[in-house]
């Protein structure tokens, strides 16, 4: 089955109300595969900016939260509710980006219960895996990323709510992108872990690729068989991310 190339651009805690009108009007009046729906795209600006980006943004790219919680409504200071997001139109969170799972300490678990609790509820998730540059030289990549889906599988979350996207800590933010090699290596064996879900769940989840992409690479890595896309950080808040979502042939 054809996957929907997607491509998504987290924004991190970056930009302000003007810098982020700026990357809304130029998306807004950019050529964009989305609109040929070739490809799926979705931005996801910090929470402050989710609502007027929703606002302003053209209907067919749809808008993530960083982050979400786990329970419905309450005494949890500092927290968005899936309630609340969709309440506003948020369709889609980024879960387990290897910046809080290392800087703000979110576990494997936490992680598992947050998406299990957002695909339950109708949230789509983004969520992510990666390894450590030394869990790679350790020869350790691939039981690092079984280690995470696992958790996720023990939960039974809703798969088709989720997109994969494979995230080298070691690539992020850095300039070192995995070669094409490498990256479609993992992709390949999360695709082959997915059929211990189900062969419909490994035919259609999407597994994309983050990691310093930009317009100069995005093109060899979206020919790989198991690359249905990207995550992409620091490139998504430049008018370049428009050749990032075009990229793909
Ligand atoms: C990310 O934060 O998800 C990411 C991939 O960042 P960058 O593209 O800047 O490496």
């Amino acid at each position: 089955m054809a996957r929907k190339f997607f491509v998504g651009g987290n924004f991190k805690m970056n930009g302000t109300l003007s810098s982020i009108k700026e990357i809304v009007d130029n998306l807004n009046k950019s050529e964009l595969d989305s609109n040929r729906d070739i490809a799926e795209v979705v931005i996801s600006p910090p929470s402050l900016y989710l609502l007027p980006t929703r606002e302003h943004l053209r209907k067919e790219i749809e808008v993530a939260a960083q982050n979400v919680f786990d329970k419905p409504n309450g005494a949890f200071t500092g927290e968005i509710s899936v309630s609340q997001l969709k309440d506003s139109n948020i369709t889609w969170t980024i879960l387990g980006h290897s910046e809080r799972r290392t800087i703000l300490g979110e576990s494997d678990e936490v992680v598992s219960t947050k998406t299990k609790y957002a695909t339950d509820n109708g949230l789509g998730v983004i969520w992510c895996c990666g390894e450590s540059l030394e869990e790679r030289e350790a020869g350790n990549t691939i039981s690092v990323i079984t280690k995470q889906l696992d958790s996720l599988k023990s939960k039974n979350p809703d798969w088709a709510k989720i997109v994969i996207a494979y995230e080298p800590i070691w690539a992020i933010g850095t300039g070192k992108v995995a070669t094409t090699q490498q990256a479609q290596d993992v992709h390949k064996a999360i695709r082959d872990w997915l059929k211990g879900v189900s062969d419909k769940v490994s035919d259609e989840t999407r597994v994309l690729y983050g990691g310093s992409v930009n317009e100069s690479n995005c093109g060899e890595l979206s020919k790989q068989p198991d690359i249905d896309g990207f995550l992409v950080g620091g490139a998504s808040l430049k008018p370049a991310f428009v050749k990032i979502i075009n990229c793909h042939q």
